[in-house]
């Protein structure tokens, strides 16, 4: 503890200046930084200080009074500082400054932690801010929110589930009752009063304490509440979610109140410097007159849209006659001239200076504008891919910047399915509403968060439908296709999560009828109940009666040309894991270059196939397996040439009988019974087969060259279908690239013993047809013993393929089908950061695929080195492959581009990590020649 207290704890930042900069985003969080860095180019912003994120660890650790003792005259310090720019005095009964705390951290986590405003009222203050505003309702009104807020944050008073009601609002409702009135607005002075006296009755009746009349109370109260949210349960799921580490913690930011609630001259609202859903480089957002801070995104007042051209669009979208927008709805350009002269102004101003599209926060408090937040603003996978195109071309960024500024993970959204073109023109359209963040879902609709949970578990596909959503639906949101809301605008919460999230929605449609309590949806009279379907389109706002069919996507325009750029810079190819010609073809239309994984036994699943497969797992000798297999032969060589031929002129890794042979016989009596039937045996000698084949451990059991060990026709028939297949596509002018993989390899004998049979049959099939083809023989690296020695497998493999799925069960010793049941528990404890079936291990298992490429190389230098286990489509796995000097990465077809955008990025973070260090190299250097220098005068001097 020593050491922090000569530690600073808290940053002032106001007129222009500031103790934090943007470079200080893990001390002052991204909130706090932003705030430091517009005083420092001049944008107007509400005076105030940050509390670092460091005091938040150090309240996880020692609690709320050793902290507050230690930041106590740091805080007091920078209150002073706020009083003396704001002209006021916090506490002051006559001038009273009112202050704001909002969390912030590190990584933007839009919602998710609490906040407090108007902090600073009591009753005696509320009278003077109303003499000093001339405005008796709107200091009454701020007081009202402040209770409410301060009640539900601070004082725990919010129910903990969102089916209760919150017990402020229930209060709200009876008095609307009461005066026979609808809206907050229709409330009086009177009304306010009484409801602030209503409200601190209740406060008193839940706590057991009056209402805190201390600002100081009020303002340690509401920055611990701050450190408290960083801990709630909705903010550790979206921490998960983002991989956000909890040691991060939230900086806590206090500024002087600006008020949008002063009247018709005020307001508040949020904007974008692009457009956060499609990227197209137009300035957008939504304001509403006379309203605070959390009125906009809380989705219960309609929002106006600041630009003219915005507020035409969104009319047209929501059915509004012209007269009824200008008179009714009219833009910030069109309200506030001067206002939205000065915002455009500030908002090119924050991109240039930030070179990334801004989602901005501000205020307009009678007539003057304040800025209250600025940060990278979160875009779907499209916009990201838009804007970093913009920038490149807009000569903004540089092409490897722009590479940067591309999160590989988040291609995915458009790599999945949209509407089939055809469909959705037969499709009825039910209503239409904002397109709030693109995409195509369909889904039977449910009206609850967790219910969408439940639907998801049993199998079934949801679109969640709220009239609103809150920070409370994000696990339901997040299992969703979709989500559908009847009110808010798009930068509601449903909307801004969504796109974060990459998932479609349509947000504020308006004509939506929705009835939690009875399960419904109506729409113009028809009603659709729970379990209903429907479909939605993210991209135009429609939402479908219906199931509707979809397609693939297709790489073009900016995400084409992303793709080109991240290969002008990768140097690892980037193949895919397919085995069938559509998955072929898939991948390969997504830019993979060869396949890196055919699993050979997928294809004996099918139709007459499995038949065969049986018939040669039942024979009791070789002979009968042999005949079985020569039945086997016509159809893999069927599939070889097919996968070939999407693939020709590419490489294509075959993988040899890879599973144990369990796998193919059934287990329950009734299939069991048909299979005696089809084969013409008694049920009693399948079932003796079954159990003959039953393994304790089949994972490590008699599966991967063990088979082709054991029973080498096996490998023989699958060697001559590959060669067979080649050379038959050869005489059809087509080029096949067959790269044979042996599984499993754990001792150099085994390969040995698989090679000599691939390449004897080769031979055989070679003078058969007198005609050759190029062709290589290679293993998996997948056991650790064959990472081990390396070396030795090298001397007869030509390519290694690591097969990390098994090198990681093996290595740490979690069975791959079973650890589900426990790695919950273990990220729970922290054991674990992340599941390593996903994510490699790079301390652990990464030794092993290292040592094996380098061994493998020790003994042949051209080695073709891949990786072909789920990790060859994770970014930060496959930049871990670029770092051991891998060829290739494999990856399922839908992966493919995100690979080949990480293989990019790999080349780009490594040159900028070796330019850094170079630089740190000669800074030493240098200084050791200066110190040289200096010795040596000092010598001469002498
Ligand atoms: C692996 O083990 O990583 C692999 C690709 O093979 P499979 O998943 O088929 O065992
Ligand atoms: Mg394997």
């Amino acid at each position: 503890m020593a050491k922090e207290k000569t530690r600073k704890s808290v940053y002032t930042f106001g007129n222009k200046k500031a103790e934090g900069d943007a470079s200080m985003k893990n001390l002052l969080g991204g909130k706090g930084a932003n705030l430091a860095e517009m005083n420092l180019i001049g944008v107007p912003v509400p005076p105030g200080f940050t509390i670092t994120t460091e005091v938040c660890t150090d309240y996880n650790k020692y609690g709320r009074e050793k902290v507050v003792e230690m930041i106590r005259p740091e805080v007091e310090a920078a209150v002073k500082y706020v009083e003396k720019i704001m002209g006021s005095g916090f506490g002051d009964k006559k001038n009273p400054l009112l202050l704001s705390v909002r969390s912030g951290a590190r990584a933007s986590m839009p919602g998710m932690m609490d906040t407090v405003l108007n902090l600073g009222l009591n009753d005696e203050a509320v009278e003077s801010i109303a003499k000093k505003s001339g405005n008796e309702r709107f200091a009454w009104d701020s007081y009202r929110r402040f209770v409410q807020m301060f009640g539900d944050v601070v004082l725990g008073m919010k129910p903990a589930s969102k089916e209760d009601i919150d017990p402020f609002e229930e209060i709200m409702e009876h008095m609307k009752e009461e005066k026979g009135i609808h809206l907050d607005t229709e409330f009086t002075v009177a009304d306010l009063k009484e409801l602030v006296k209503r409200f601190k009755k209740a406060v008193k009746k839940v706590t057991g304490h009056d209402f805190p009349t201390d600002p100081w109370e009020q303002l340690w109260g509401s920055v611990m509440a701050v450190f408290d949210s960083w801990m709630n349960e909705r903010a550790v799921y979206y921490r998960k979610l983002n991989n956000i580490p909890a040691e991060w913690g939230t900086a806590v930011n206090v500024q002087a109140m600006v008020f949008g609630n002063m009247g018709q001259n005020s307001g508040t609202g949020v904007a974008f410097t692009r457009d956060a859903a499609t990227g197209e480089d137009i300035f957008n957002g939504e304001y509403l007159i006379d309203a605070q801070g959390e009125d906009v995104v809380a989705g219960i007042r309609t929002p106006q849209q600041i630009t003219k051209e915005g507020s035409k669009r969104w009319a047209k979208l929501a059915n509004v006659s012209e007269k009824e927008r200008a008179s009714k709805y009219p833009s910030l350009e069109e309200a506030m001239p001067a206002i939205y002269k000065e915002l455009l102004d500030i908002q090119q101003k924050l991109e240039d200076h930030y070179r990334d599209m801004q989602d901005l926060e501000f205020t307009i408090q009678d007539g003057k504008l304040w800025m209250l937040q600025t940060r990278n603003g979160k875009r779907t996978g499209a916009a990201m891919v838009k804007i970093a195109m913009d920038m490149l071309k807009q000569g903004i960024l540089t092409e490897k910047e722009a590479l940067l500024r591309c999160e590989p993970a988040k291609l995915d959204e458009l790599l999945h399915p949209v509407f089939d073109p055809t469909a959705v023109t037969k499709a009825k359209v039910l209503a239409k509403g904002l397109p709030a963040s693109p995409g195509a879902a369909t889904g039977q609709v449910v009206f609850h968060a967790d219910e969408a949970e439940k639907w998801v578990e049993k199998g079934h596909k949801v679109v969640l439908v709220r009239i609103e959503t809150s920070p409370e639906d994000l696990k339901g949101m997040n299992v969703a296709e979709g989500i559908l809301t009847a009110r808010g605008g798009m930068t509601s919460h449903a909307a801004v999560v969504a796109r974060g999230m990459g998932k479609c929605c349509v947000s504020g449609a308006g004509n939506l009828k929705i009835d939690y309590k009875a399960r419904t949806l109506t729409i113009d009279g028809v009603k659709h109940k729970e379990g209903d379907w429907i479909s939605l389109n993210g991209s135009t706002g429609e939402v479908y009666d219906g199931k509707i069919e979809t397609r693939d996507p297709e790489l073009s325009g900016d995400f084409g040309k992303l793709m080109k750029l991240a290969d002008k810079y990768s140097r690892m190819l980037v193949r895919t894991n397919a085995d069938t010609p559509r998955d072929s073809q898939v991948a390969r239309n997504f830019g993979a270059k060869g396949i890196g994984l055919c699993r050979t036994e997928h294809m004996f699943f099918e139709g007459d196939r499995i038949k065969a497969m049986r018939e040669m797992i039942l024979a009791n000798d070789e002979e009968g397996r042999r005949k079985a297999l020569k039945k086997l032969l016509p159809i893999q060589r069927a599939d070889f040439e097919g996968i070939f031929e999407a693939m020709q002129d590419l490489p294509v890794t075959v993988r040899l009988l890879d599973p144990p042979l369990h796998e193919f016989v059934p287990h329950e009596e009734a299939n069991q019974k048909e299979m005696a039937k089809e084969m013409g045996i008694s049920v009693e000698e399948v079932k003796q087969k079954v159990h003959d084949l039953a393994e304790f451990n089949p994972m490590l059991g008699h599966r991967g060259c063990r088979l082709g060990n054991t029973y080498p026709e096996i490998s023989e028939m699958q060697a001559r279908a590959i060669i067979e297949a080649a050379l038959n596509l050869k005489k059809k002018g087509i080029k096949a690239i067959p790269e044979i993989m042996i599984p499993l390899t754990g001792t150099l004998e085994e390969m040995k013993l698989q090679e000599k049979i691939v390449r004897e049959t080769a031979e055989k099939v070679f003078a058969e047809r007198k005609e050759k083809i190029d062709y290589l023989v290679g293993t998996m690296i997948e056991i650790p013993r064959a990472a081990l020695i390396a070396d030795r497998i090298a001397e007869s493999a030509e390519f290694f393929s690591f097969g990390t799925n098994d090198l990681t069960q093996m290595t740490f010793g979690y069975s791959r089908d079973d650890a589900g049941k426990f790695l919950p528990v273990y990220y729970e404890k922290g054991i674990l950061k992340h599941d390593p079936f996903q994510i490699l291990d790079q301390e652990g298992v990464g030794q092993l695929v290292r040592m094996g490429v380098e061994r493998g190389r020790s003994t042949r230098p051209n080695l073709k080195v891949g990786i072909c286990g789920e990790h060859g489509g994770e970014p930060s796995s496959v930049e871990f492959c670029h770092s051991v000097g891998m060829n290739y990465v494999s990856c399922s077809p839908y992966r493919v581009p995100i690979a080949r955008l990480a293989a990019a990025q790999a080349v780009i973070k490594e040159e900028a990590a070796l330019a850094k260090s170079k630089k740190t190299e000669t800074k030493a250097k240098k200084s050791k020649k200066d110190e040289g220098k200096g010795k040596k005068a000092a010598k001469k001097k002498k």
